[in-house]
């Protein structure tokens, strides 16, 4: 049986002066699978060797992309720190609510402890009531308690 190999996507590295870069992926570590790109220049190409990707980041389209993205990378930087910002927003309300659910949990908990407590004195004073026993035995049946 054939397994069908997803291709990675392409992803530009960033070098030390904060600029992206082009970096051949390591072939090997792809495993067969073929590397695509997201620069546009030949939707759903796979390229399935180290050599014909190197001949594709030389072609024109994939340049112009590279360039895009280096001019927008003050804009993602933004775009990344406002998500880290909305994330921690979101973990917080997460916490919170979980928060509130584990004391709305104990709090039933207790409540249902002191519930049971009133039932239990109630059926033990209304036991000793003479006369009441079989009344309350008959009332607790029809409670299905
Ligand atoms: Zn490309």
């Amino acid at each position: 049986m054939d397994l069908i190999l997803t291709p990675d996507i392409y992803e530009p590295s960033m070098d030390d002066n904060g600029n992206i870069i082009d970096k051949i992926p390591s072939w090997s570590c792809l495993k067969g699978k073929g590397i695509m790109c997201a620069c546009g220049s030949r939707k759903n190409k796979v390229y399935e060797t180290s050599a014909l990707f190197t001949t594709h980041i030389k072609s024109q389209t994939h340049k112009k992309w590279i360039m895009k993205l280096n001019a927008d990378k003050v804009n993602y930087y933004m775009e990344n720190n406002r998500m880290k910002q909305i994330i921690q927003e979101l973990r917080e309300i997460l916490n919170r609510y979980e928060t509130n659910i584990a004391r709305i949990n104990h709090q039933h908990t207790i409540e249902l402890a002191n519930k049971d407590q009133v039932i239990q004195s109630l059926t033990s004073l209304l036991s000793e009531m003479p006369g009441e026993k079989m009344e309350t035995e008959r009332q607790l049946d029809l409670m299905n308690v």
